[in-house]
């Protein structure tokens, strides 16, 4: 079942890089303290500060600074919270544009997004100037919210105002406060997104990415995650490939080549059944000169499969697979995705009154006749005659477009 709403976690998980947020000294290094035991007081023993108990920057910082460092004097602390509370307005001004975009396309696709966030009051304090501020329909901040994630209650809260249930929701984060545990403990789906946090806490990466349901670097990959990004040509036929269990060797071995979609086409042809055929604009325009030609000699050529598209393709050799032919057979006579010609947008299949359509017998009509001694001057020729290279029967109906034969 496809999600209705996405929730992200925000620190770490939708802003970029900590050594890029700016040149501030980090707020350990200004209170002379160890990064790794300020660390460890701010994400465990802290839930005061995250809940919104202490909502005083000041107290907040003297706090947790002193309970580590007694010693550290009024003026120290004072500068702490200065930086402290700079760097994170500069974490939130300077969000990488490529999640906002993200978070934008999700958006577009019809997702309810939501965010909740572990923060005090400092942290969140330039939140209204983020460019993230308005691309969520629900945001939940712990130090608002009063209560802190792995709390159910923090997820229950923002799904409630989402108006979904956790099985219909995807959680977004970088798993810190164990965030994608009780993400999970709710009934959600979880992401589990490393590449900010490979370089604070590399250790931690291989278990976060055992809890999660899925496990990607970057944010902009969730859309990929989700069907909404179109993977790469070379990528999308190797998987499908993969799930018909064709291997790419013997493509290889046979010669096959990779055809890339056509991305611009138009109607060449409109069947007697009203169906659209699809060439790119160069073919079609050539196509309807040769059809033209034909007609003035009285040889009635018709189109039955022009463009197809990879995943047609892959749809033809599944539903053979399931009709129970070998793969071989059906290879002999029909192309792997993403190497048919008719990718292309360039190639068609052509049929004529008084014979079946796709059949050798094609090769003996007025039409074969004409074509093979005209096509030429219109570009076309046939791809795959008796004993052709690439190991596929004879298809005498089979004709692709060479522009530079035109
Ligand atoms: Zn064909």
């Amino acid at each position: 079942m496809p999600p209705k709403a996405i929730v992200f976690d925000l620190f770490h998980t939708l802003t970029g890089l900590e050594s890029e947020w700016c040149d501030l000294p980090w707020t350990s290094d200004v209170l002379g303290i160890d990064r790794a035991v300020w660390n460890a007081a701010l994400t465990t023993r802290s839930r005061w500060r995250l809940a919104g108990e202490e909502k005083d920057p000041y107290r907040i910082v003297a706090r947790l600074a002193r309970e580590i460092d007694p010693r550290i004097t009024d003026e120290t602390l004072l500068r702490a919270v200065e930086v402290r509370t700079a760097r994170f307005r500069h974490s939130l001004s300077g969000v990488p544009a490529a999640n906002v975009e993200t978070l934008r396309k999700l958006r577009a696709a019809g997702l309810r997004l939501g965010l909740i966030s572990n923060a005090d009051v400092m942290e969140v304090a330039a939140w209204a100037d983020s460019p993230l501020a308005g691309l969520f329909d629900v945001e939940v901040f712990s130090c608002l919210a009063g209560c802190v994630k792995p709390e159910p209650e923090i997820f229950a809260s923002c799904l409630e105002a989402l108006e979904v249930t956790a099985q219909e929701s995807i959680f977004v984060g970088d798993g810190s406060s164990d965030e994608l545990i009780g993400a999970k403990a709710v009934g959600m789906k979880t992401v589990f997104v490393s590449g900010v946090i490979r370089e604070l806490w590399p250790e931690k990466i291989a278990e976060r990415a055992a809890i999660a349901d899925y496990h990607v670097a970057w944010v902009p990959e969730v859309l990929g995650l989700l069907g909404l990004a179109p993977a790469r040509d070379a990528d999308r036929v190797k998987s499908l490939l993969a799930s018909l269990q064709i291997s790419p060797d013997t493509l290889a071995a046979r010669g096959l080549v990779l055809h890339s979609e056509a991305t611009t086409l138009e109607v060449a042809e409109t069947g007697e059944d009203g169906r659209e055929q699809l060439l790119t604009p160069a073919a079609a325009e050539a196509w309807r000169a040769l059809s033209t030609a034909a007609r003035s000699d009285v040889v009635v050529i018709r189109i039955v499969s022009a463009f197809r598209s990879v995943q047609r393709q892959a749809e033809i050799v599944r539903a053979k697979l399931e009709r129970g032919l070998s793969l071989e057979e059906i290879l002999r006579v029909s192309a792997p995705p993403g190497y048919s010609e008719h990718h292309s947008g360039r190639a068609v299949d052509l049929t004529t009154e008084g014979v079946r359509a796709l059949e050798v017998e094609f090769e003996n009509t007025a039409a074969f006749e004409w074509l093979s001694r005209n096509a030429q001057r219109f570009g076309f020729s046939l791809s795959y005659p008796r004993q052709n290279r690439y190991g596929y029967a004879y298809e005498p109906w089979h004709w692709c477009f060479r522009q530079s034969q035109a």
